[in-house]
């Protein structure tokens, strides 16, 4: 096999491809446009077209698509095949630069929210030159926005790319008070941590929830779960391991740098992190190991699930968003620096992001917020509903010291001008109650642990970069004003701390307490809930935030709005009808089968002698027929329940009604099924237990 160096990136038309198959002049003005924002012409684009395509087809590519990132929180493509049919008959296989840049998918089956009337169905997709085009299969994959003919976003990366260049512009405008001159470019930077469970194909196939809805709906407790904690960073078993090693290579070939990768907490469960780039690419990057941890594990007889809480009681999934700002020059601007006026630079940014964070909790939170993911927040191990920052004991006591103007003693160091010590480096703090944080700093990034599994990591990295550029548009306009710049940056800081510093919690955020104080002392917001938050989105401050900085239109915020709460709906309502079937075909008939076959056996007895006692069998027939019973009623409830959701017409006043009456309903018939489970002998169990799915991979 060859080296990785040598086929890494190798399905990419990257710099290095670029560079090999573009005339100079060509790929200097398409370098432009990746750097600078400038816009491709058409000749150009030709040209470059036309150099995309020989390269495709000598990889074997036939087809070409404009590959983008609906609403759905899936990616989509439609794939057109290069051939172009010859007079005299035969074909040649053409590419141009019109349909390089831009793409006119039919695309009314995807979710607009209102956004597109179904008369006007047609969309665009552009071209995103800054996110390399790359070949997946036979097909050479043109990463693009997409938008509705009047320019209404209808994709996720269009307002990426919008947060993006409102934090550029923000933070440049703080860079420069700094008296740095030479930056010409900020970007944010970000790692996610994806976390997936395998399962074999065998066992999956005889789930149908987790077939319909990627988790367990039904399952006892297994004898055995998590509370060994050997799983965590153990020895990985090869079937794994093969896994593994497929998966990376199929990676490498896509360019995405796939760096580590072990055993989380879980049995069964998993995880893979690659090197930061910047937030538009690494958004791609993580759709596409998505993808290829899915097909990868087919390959191997494995299923992937990236549910958040494929089993309940156990562990869930997510995505831990390692985010950071740097320069086009390499100065990430969350890493402490050496000289005072560095070290006042990086406090700004600092308190950018605490602010950001207080201020847009509700934004943050809606931003992860999905069916699947409110049973992940607050549960086993997961950072709970509300938002708060980890800082460290030292970076706290920093600020703390700078909020009462007493110097730090935590360092030796002496005070210096701005009032600020040359701060220590931080380090990464590996402690155990670190990782309950939802937002957590690790020595020159954040890591906002609260995205879920499945998500794409754009909601989050959305509100994210919105809300820190709007910290740090306030800091400019202030700071700019200044008469004595020095001053008004002490005055800044100190008075940022002591406004949000109660969003700054370093202790266990599992403990109850702290949600009692976080909610009763601090006044910070505990949304459990996907209706509960989603709402917020078009709360007055959220839209004119976003819309100040050109992220989203109200059209389009109303929209998302509707979308993410429709599809809280259908996910919920797709689960309740799984398992009102599975109540009704596999679990009740399985207990009654059980049940009778007791009684049958129970009668033999009694043939042979009629003074034995049949306690254990009458006691168990009377057990599960009162369970079966109780099935029975439950999903009837349940049924009917799901059914009166038709007449609702608002999606609003339908969520709120799944999550107070439906989602109670499901539990109540889990509770039943589960308590049948422990009673009913396994052969009789008509699909894989918990104890089965959780070690099946071997
Ligand atoms: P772990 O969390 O497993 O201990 P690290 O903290 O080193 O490992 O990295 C976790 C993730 O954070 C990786 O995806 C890594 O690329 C990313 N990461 C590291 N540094 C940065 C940074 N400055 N900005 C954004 N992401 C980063
Ligand atoms: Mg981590």
């Amino acid at each position: 096999m060859k080296n990785v160096p040598d086929y890494f990136g190798s399905l990419v038309f990257d710099d290095r491809a670029m560079r090999a198959t573009l005339p100079p002049d060509v790929y200097d003005s398409l370098k432009k446009t990746i750097n600078e924002g400038k816009e491709l012409d058409i000749s150009v684009a030709n040209v470059v077209a036309a150099a995309m395509k020989e390269w495709a087809i000598s990889k074997g590519a036939t087809h070409f698509t404009h590959w983008f990132q609906p609403l759905t929180g899936i990616t989509a493509e439609k794939h057109d095949s290069f051939i172009s049919p010859l007079p005299g008959g035969g074909v040649i296989m053409e590419f141009s630069g019109k349909e390089l840049i831009k793409g006119e998918p039919d695309a009314s089956s995807f979710p607009s929210g209102g956004l597109r009337a179904t008369f006007e169905a047609r969309g665009y997709t552009a071209w995103d030159p800054t996110s390399y085009a790359f070949i997946k299969g036979k097909t050479l994959c043109i990463p693009t926005a997409f938008c509705s003919y009047d320019g209404h976003a209808l994709d996720k990366k269009t307002p990426l790319l919008r947060s993006m260049e409102a934090l550029n512009k923000q933070a440049l405008r703080i860079l420069r008070l700094f008296g740095n001159t030479t930056a010409k470019c900020v970007r944010p930077y970000v790692g996610p941590e994806q976390e997936y469970f395998l399962v074999t194909k065998e066992l999956y196939d005889q789930r149908p929830d987790l077939r319909f809805t990627g988790r367990t709906l039904f399952g006892a407790k297994p004898p055995r779960g998590q509370e060994l904690e050997d799983h965590y960073f153990g020895s990985i078993k090869p079937r794994v391991e093969a896994f593994m090693q497929e998966l990376n290579k199929e990676l490498w070939k896509l360019g995405v740098l796939a760096k580590t990768e072990h055993n989380e907490v879980a049995p069964g469960q998993h995880e893979i992190a690659p090197i930061y780039t910047t937030a538009n690419i690494a958004t791609d990057h993580n759709q596409l190991v998505m993808e290829l941890l899915q097909k990868v594990a087919l390959k191997h007889g494995l299923v992937c699930l990236l549910h958040e809480k494929p089993f309940a009681g156990v562990n869930g999934s997510g995505k831990h968003n390692n985010w950071s700002i740097a320069t086009d020059t390499g100065q990430n601007l969350l890493s402490p620096g050496e000289t005072p006026y560095e070290n006042a630079q990086f406090l700004l940014f600092l308190c950018a992001v605490i602010k950001a964070v207080d201020d847009y909790q509700d934004l943050l939170r809606l931003s992860v917020a999905t069916a699947g993911n409110d049973h992940r927040l607050g549960a086993n191990e997961a950072p709970p509903a509300v938002v708060s920052i980890f800082l460290g004991d030292e970076l706290t006591a920093v600020l703390e010291a700078i909020e009462s103007g007493t110097p730090y003693r935590g360092s030796e160091k002496t005070q210096l001008k701005l009032g600020v010590d040359v701060l220590p480096k931080f380090h990464r703090d590996n402690t155990d109650r670190n990782r309950t944080s939802p937002f957590a700093f690790t020595g020159n990034k954040f890591e906002f642990r609260m995205v879920g599994s499945s998500n794409s990591i754009a909601c989050a990295n959305i509100m994210l970069n919105s809300a820190v550029a709007e910290s740090l548009k306030i800091f400019a306009d202030t700071l700019e004003a200044a008469e004595d710049f020095e001053a008004a940056l002490n005055e800044l800081i100190k008075k940022t701390i002591k406004e949000h510093k109660r969003i700054i919690f370093n202790g266990n955020g599992y403990d109850e307490s702290w949600i009692k104080e976080a909610t009763e002392k601090r006044g910070l917001l505990n949304y459990r809930t996907t209706p509960d938050c989603m709402p917020h989105l078009l709360d007055k401050k959220n839209v004119d935030m976003l819309t100040r900085h050109g992220v989203y239109t109200y059209e389009e915020l109303k929209s998302r709005c509707e979308i993410m709460l429709d599809n809280y709906c259908k996910t919920v309502i797709i689960e309740a009808n799984t398992m009102v079937n599975m109540a009704k075909t596999q679990i009740a008939p399985a207990v009654e089968t059980y049940a009778a076959d007791v009684a049958r056996a129970a009668a033999s007895k009694k043939t042979l002698d009629s003074g034995i006692s049949l306690s254990y069998e009458t006691g168990l027939v009377r057990k599960l027929s009162a369970l079966t019973e109780r099935i029975a009623a439950k999903a009837e409830e349940l049924e009917n329940a799901v059914l009166a959701l038709q007449n609702m017409q608002d999606v609003g006043a339908k969520s709120v009604t799944i999550r107070d009456n439906i989602l109670n309903l499901m539990g109540e018939l889990r509770l039943a099924c589960d308590e049948a489970e422990t009673l009913t002998a396994k052969s009789y169990w008509p699909f894989p237990t918990y104890a089965d799915l959780l070690f099946c991979v071997r």
